[in-house]
Formats: structure tokens, sequence, C-alpha cells
């Protein structure tokens, strides 16, 4: 068993998470919650696989239905629950969980006239009412702009966001601590390892007592996505910090047990001290970042487009390019800002850009055509002002 630190235990469901308890891997389903069928087999697939918690998003009152019918179709899974569009959700999800993630950057955005800390505290007492764990999840990429603000410029290059996201996080544990709630964990999520070793380090820090849930979000898929993930996780996991892990791969939705899969084996190596060289040049070339899909994903053939994309840039290889492939409206946009070149998913078609400028909307047929223009512009771009010596 790896050595923790000192967190403090918080119970979700038939797990505790901290405490020098067994690290919890968990995992969340990618189907669209409404479709009961597939989210119960999707739920019951992960729970047998090994994941100690179950995470579902819900976005709707609809959401919350099909909620309550995986619930019970699948009573052995403890679900958890992802709050995005509605954090006045949590008192209709709260009965069928045994945990709710909400996002400090998203929670912002909601009744903006509202005191963060009005909002925080009516999510700690549905928690409480409901006996029910917490997670406070901050995604380095959805981070409050007024955090943000306070914080541009305070970082090393290459690790912009970090504070930003860091005091966001101990923000929300404070108000948290302060309303008497200490039955939470805290995530800080990115997308590049780096600012997820750098994140967590400066929390565990500053607040060794709070369970720390460790991801590398929108890892993409196998091999490279586990690579990502190996990464932090053997920084942080070997120093003690890391109470829970998720492991998020864009995977088809068939395969979605091995993310516990990968993030078991992570678990073991590190455990038995079998740390993964990384390979010397890993990150220096093409960088392709997808996400795992959710219930928001707008239409499936998403997984089948990451895949093709990969695939077609292959010849990029070389070139440090970071195209990035998102499943929806809700994280797409924002997600693929600081890509050079950024995909996010409608039901029907496929919005281009490069960096954040917008190049417009094509069908899931062509856009890849579209997508090798681009590459093949920016590779130009840079080979031009290699030659110039810029
Ligand atoms: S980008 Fe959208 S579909 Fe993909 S995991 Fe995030 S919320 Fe889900």
């Amino acid at each position: 068993m790896l050595k923790r630190s000192a967190t403090r235990a918080v119970a979700a469901g038939n797990v505790t998470i901290g405490g020098g308890n067994p690290i919890v891997v968990q995992s969340m389903c990618a189907t669209k919650t409404q479709d009961v069928e597939a989210t119960a087999a999707q739920a019951r697939m992960l729970h047998e696989a090994g994941a100690g918690l179950v995470r579902i998003a819900v976005d709707s009152a609809r959401d919350v239905a099909a909620l309550a019918e995986v619930a019970a179709r699948v009573p052995e899974a403890a679900l958890v629950i992802d709050l995005q569009e509605s954090y006045r959700l949590i008192n209709e999800v709260a009965p069928h969980v045994a945990k709710v993630r909400y996002n400090p950057g998203h929670l912002y955005h909601h009744e903006r006239e509202k005191p963060v800390r009005d909002k925080v505290a009516f999510i700690a007492e549905t928690a409480v009412r409901h006996n029910i764990a917490l997670r406070v999840g901050v995604n380095c990429g959805s981070v409050d702009p007024e955090m943000d603000a306070k914080f541009a410029g305070a970082d090393e290059p290459g690790l912009e966001g970090v504070r930003a996201m860091v005091e966001s996080a101990l923000q929300h544990s404070q108000i948290l601590d302060d309303l008497g709630f200490t039955r939470y964990v805290v995530s800080l999520k990115d997308s590049d390892p780096r600012k997820v070793v750098a994140g967590n380090r400066l929390f565990a820090s500053a607040r060794p007592d709070v369970p720390l849930h460790l991801g590398v979000t929108e890892a993409g898929m196998l091999p490279d996505g586990a690579i990502k993930t190996r990464i932090a996780f053997e920084q942080l996991l070997s120093e003690g910090i890391g109470d829970t892990i998720r492991v998020s791969l864009t995977l088809p939705f068939a395969e979605k047990w091995r993310e516990i899969e990968t993030g078991r084996q992570i678990l073991d190596d590190i455990a038995a001290g079998r740390f993964r060289s990384v390979p010397k040049h890993f990150g220096e070339g093409l960088n392709i970042i997808s996400c795992p899909s959710c219930s928001r994903v707008e239409n499936e053939a998403f997984v089948d487009l990451a895949f093709s994309v990969r695939e077609m840039a292959q010849y990029a290889k070389a070139h440090a390019i970071t195209i990035a492939i998102m499943g929806c409206r809700v994280n797409g946009p924002g997600e693929t800002d600081d890509a050079d070149l950024g995909l996010w998913c409608a039901p029907t078609f496929v919005n281009l850009k490069r960096g954040e400028e917008e190049l417009g909307a094509f069908p899931y047929e062509t856009v890849l055509d579209r997508l090798k223009l681009e590459l093949d512009a920016l590779i130009a771009r840079k080979q031009a002002a290699t030659a110039m010596g810029r």
C-alpha cells in the first residue's frame, strides 16, 4: 500500500477517501444520462471493473429522473453527480447519490448577483441533510474570472493558471470550513500533467488535511493518455499526495472499464517501485488532447472523430502542435482556446477553431479535410518562421 499524507477521512457511500485508507479508483459514465439502459449498463460495468465511485453528469430535471432510475437499477454502485448547469439540482440528486462534485468556476456564473458563500452554503446544507460528501472540483480551464484576473502573471512560464486554480480551491475549502462542513475532497485538474503536479503540490502544502482527488483531464486516447496521467500520478502519489484517482481517457463506450484498469496498473506499479521512465521526447511533438466524453457529449461520433483526427495527424507528429477535440458545447469552446487547432462537437456539426479564432462549423464527414488544410498551413508557417530564424 502507498504511504499517504495524513488527510482527514471522507466517507462516500461504502468507500472512505483519505485518512490513510487505500486509494479509491473511480470513473465516470460517458453515456447520455437520459439513456437509462446505456447509463445503467455502463455504471454496472465500471462498478464491476472495480470503480469505488461512478460519476454521472446531471444538467436538467430530466437527467435527475434518469439518474433516479439508474440508481434503482444499479444499487450496488456508489454514484457521484457532476453538477454543472444548476447548483440547485443538488436538492433533487442528493437522495440518490453518495457524493456531489461542483465546479467553483461554473458556480461563479450561476446567479451572479448572489454571494458565492451563499451558494456554497446551499450546497453544504443540502449535503448535510442528505448525509453525502462533496468534491470541490477546480479545472484550470474554467477557473472563475475574478480569480484568473487576480493571479494573472503570477505563475512561472508553462504553468499559467496554476495559482488561480489553487487559490480558488483554497477559497472554497475555507468557505466550507467556516460553514462547519468538512466532508469534502478537492481536485485540481488540467490536461497538462505539469500543471496538475504543480497545483496539487501547492494545495497540499497549504492544506495537508484535505483529501485530494487526482486526475489529468482530457488526457486523450491510449497510450498517450495513460502516459500523461502516469507522469502526474508517479510524482504526486510517491510524495504521499492523492487519496482517490480518476484516469480520464477517450475510449469506445464498451471499453470504458480501461480507465479503471489503467488506474490500478499505475497504482500497482508505483506501490511496487516500478516507475516507468517517461520517453525522453514525450510531450515535445504533436500533442492531442481529447475529453473522455460524458453525458453531455453531443454526438457519439465524437469518439470516432477523436481517433480519426489522431490517425490523420500522424504525419505532423514531429511538430510541437496541440490539437484539442472536445465532445460538447459546455466545455468545448473554453477548453479548446489554448490549443493551436480545436474542435468541439455539436449534434450535427463540428466547430473548428485556430487558437481562439472560430473558423466555422463543418459536417462530421468533412471536418477532417478542413482540419488537414489548417494543419498543413500551420506547419508551413512554423517552417517559414524557423527558416527566417525566428
Ligand atoms: S468536454 Fe463536454 S462531453 Fe467532453 S467530458 Fe467535458 S463536459 Fe463531457
